[in-house]
């Protein structure tokens, strides 16, 4: 099954999606492409796979993306073949931006679809603050932005609010089983 987690960036999608693999050794990460370049920490191959801005068109051109987005001014994007070869009871997640969620949907149907909510506009900033890999005019730029992006809620299947990262794991994981014994 494929699980698409979305929302607007620095709700904590990252966050999430990690603890709920940690909690749960049968779920699986798809590894998307960037041009951005890592942040301390981040290893190619296991965060992203970082590759070039003529290698990311290369393989536009070739056609090997499920689907794309320029986020703040860097391309990411899924591999179709990190998705086709997913078995019936295997549990893919893909981390992605608002954009990037509907064309899976639309490729995979079957594909489920969790959009990620900050409680409200004052904790995305207090998140974003936290992270303190933005400048202030940064920060601003990703709230209108957050704004603009909860606008897509409505492609989704499932809202999740992300107050505290313990519920929103039990939430989200809950929707994952319940899907998947239908
Ligand atoms: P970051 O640079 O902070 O890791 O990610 C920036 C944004 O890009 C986040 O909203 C993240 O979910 C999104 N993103 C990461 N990988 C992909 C992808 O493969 N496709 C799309 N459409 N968005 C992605």
């Amino acid at each position: 099954m494929i699980v698409v987690v979305s929302g607007p960036g620095g709700v904590g999608k990252s966050t999430v999606v990690a603890e709920l693999l940690r909690r749960h050794p049968d779920m699986h990460r798809s590894i998307s492409v960037t041009t951005r370049a890592p942040r301390p920490g981040e290893v190619s191959g296991v965060d992203y796979c970082f590759v070039t801005e003529e290698q990311f068109t290369d393989w536009i051109d070739k056609g090997l993306f499920a689907e794309y987005a320029d986020v703040r001014g860097h391309h990411y994007g899924t591999l179709m073949s990190s998705l086709q070869s997913v078995r019936l009871q295997e549990i893919i997640v893909l981390t992605i931006d608002i954009h990037g969620g509907p064309s899976i949907k639309r490729l995979f149907p079957e594909a489920l679809m969790i959009f990620l909510k900050p409680p409200d506009v004052m904790e995305l900033e207090r998140r974003l603050e936290c992270r303190g890999s933005e400048t202030p005019e940064e920060i601003v730029g990703r709230i209108e932005l957050g704004r603009y992006e909860m606008t897509f809620a409505k492609e989704y299947d499932y809202m999740v609010t992300n107050r505290d990262l313990d519920t929103t794991v039990d939430i989200v994981d809950s929707i994952v089983r319940s899907v998947l014994r239908r």
